[in-house]
């Protein structure tokens, strides 16, 4: 080989090196609000008024994004938790969402539908992971089990776009969570809507809005093993 050439191909690496690098930075660095903030211009410059499956994990995580979104879009919630554990911190959860969108001062209230709860289904996804810490891939299996059903949902009820109220926590990554919006958009064929509630007060307007509905607020994430670890 010519030293030119060796030249030449350590140059071409070191191209292919600085371009991933600079992806890396670009996935690490993404702003998701700053995603939201764009489609939302568009939306609003169409001068029209999607429909958009909004995925409910809870209600205090749903105030900030109802409050947010309506304006933008016709939203049906869709409560798909199979993670929940016991049964009844599931229906409390759900009651407490049914109470809070009856009380909810908004015109348009949004319709709620209620997958049927089989904690097999999640029991199934997470097997071999159960003590994994919260964060780790066995939340990445929970997020992904839920995204795939909301956006299997979304298309067989013909709406534009779907999404999920879980980027608002804190605890939650957004990155991971949009990663496996496009994952779905592209399998079931329906635009998500890529977020990070958090954002712009999010988290902070959901806590104030769940005082003021007077919601319950539960001290664990959801899974039995969320439940067994809290502090
Ligand atoms: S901690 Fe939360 S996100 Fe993680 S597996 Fe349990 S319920 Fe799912």
């Amino acid at each position: 080989m010519y030293p030119y050439q060796i030249f030449d191909k350590t140059k071409r690496k070191l191209v292919k090196t600085v371009t991933f690098a600079c992806k890396e930075m670009f996935i690490q660095a993404m702003n998701y609000q700053l995603v939201l903030d764009k489609t939302l211009e568009e939306i609003k410059s169409e001068n029209k008024k999607p429909t958009l499956l909004l995925h409910v994990c809870c209600a205090p995580c749903s105030t900030y994004v109802l409050e947010y979104l309506s304006d933008y879009f016709t939203i049906a919630l869709y409560y798909y938790n199979p993670n929940i554990f016991p049964k009844e911190e599931y229906d409390k959860r759900l009651w407490t969402l049914v109470k809070f969108v009856r009380e909810l001062k908004s015109k348009i209230r949004p319709i709620i539908e209620e997958a049927n709860y089989d904690p097999s289904e999640f029991y199934r996804n997470i097997k071999g992971l159960e003590n994994e810490k919260e964060g780790g891939s066995r939340c990445k299996k929970c997020y992904a089990l839920r995204l795939e059903e909301a956006a299997r949902k979304a298309a067989e009820k013909s709406l534009d776009y779907f999404t999920t109220t879980l980027s608002i926590s804190p605890l939650k990554n957004a990155q991971l969570i949009n990663d496996l919006g496009a994952v779905y958009e592209n399998k079931y064929g329906v635009r998500y809507l890529y977020a990070d509630f958090k954002k712009k007060g999010g988290y902070k307007r959901s806590i104030e809005l769940s005082k003021q509905y007077g919601l319950y607020r539960q001290d664990y994430c959801g899974c039995e093993f969320s439940m067994k670890n809290k502090r």
